[in-house]
């Protein structure tokens, strides 16, 4: 069973992505936790502000320090963490780019995940030296906030753990799991817009449906993503 808990100043916004669909059902059969901490309960200010202008100057405001950890302390006194099984992560355009192969890594390697949503202008320095392992960004763009890369995250890792998935084959033959694409699928009705389902996947022989399959998934990987062919010789970790 993997754990989450999540620090971010709007909970409402993670709440209500993860407590949908198959993150929702997983969270109610117990398959997965996550817990969503507001970091302005931490606040001291009292106002509960949160956040403070850039020294040196500069455009926006930047997360202070002290609520954070004092929100990051409530969720070590709620449930201690096993350090090695255990991953604490700051959302962030300048971190390692989220990919099938870390969500194995993080889903195979860790059972706990404590995440840092950062927002304005991001986060004092001095909290991701103190509190963070890694920090993960969704590719080279910048958002608003860490909430949706935080979603993102707990969604592809948990789809990855035992019981969140009804059958475990959905994710050993997908896109990215032998470093290609998936091949193209159809279902009812058989023709559309006169355009009828390839006669093999009717045909009733599994042997030639998946030799089909394989020739598919390369084509479709050749055609969208060659790079990720270059991953079977070392050049991409998809
Ligand atoms: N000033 C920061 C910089 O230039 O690196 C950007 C801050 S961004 C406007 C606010 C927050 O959104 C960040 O602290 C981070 O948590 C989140 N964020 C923005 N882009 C992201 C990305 N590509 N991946 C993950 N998190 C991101």
């Amino acid at each position: 069973m993997k754990r989450f808990d999540i620090m971010t100043l709007f909970p409402d916004l993670v709440e209500r992505v993860l407590g949908e669909s198959i993150i929702g059902r997983a969270q109610e059969s117990g398959a997965i936790t996550v817990k969503v901490w507001n970091i302005r309960d931490y606040s001291k200010d009292k106002h509960r502000r949160v956040d403070d202008t850039p020294y040196g100057g500069g455009r926006g405001m930047l997360m202070m320090a002290p609520p954070i950890y004092d929100c990051y302390c409530a969720i070590l006194e709620d449930e201690p963490c096993e350090p090695e099984r255990t991953r604490r992560i700051y959302m962030s355009p300048q971190g390692r780019v989220l990919n099938q192969s870390l969500a194995r890594e993080y889903a195979g390697g860790y059972d706990r995940f404590i995440i840092l949503c950062g927002h304005y202008e991001g986060v004092d320095r001095r909290i991701i030296d103190e509190i963070i392992d890694e920090e993960v960004s969704l590719g080279d763009f910048v958002l608003t906030g860490g909430e949706i890369p935080a979603c993102v995250l707990v969604d592809c890792v948990s789809r990855l753990c035992e019981g969140v998935l009804a059958d475990p084959e959905c994710y050993d033959k997908e896109s990215f799991s032998d470093g290609r694409l998936e091949y193209p699928q159809y279902t009812r009705p058989y023709e559309f817009h006169g355009v009828k389902v390839p006669d093999v996947l009717i045909s009733g022989h599994h042997a030639n449906i998946d030799k089909w399959r394989d020739e598919m998934s390369l084509a479709e990987t050749e055609k969208k993503r060659p790079d990720l062919l270059g991953a079977e010789k070392g050049e991409s970790n998809a």
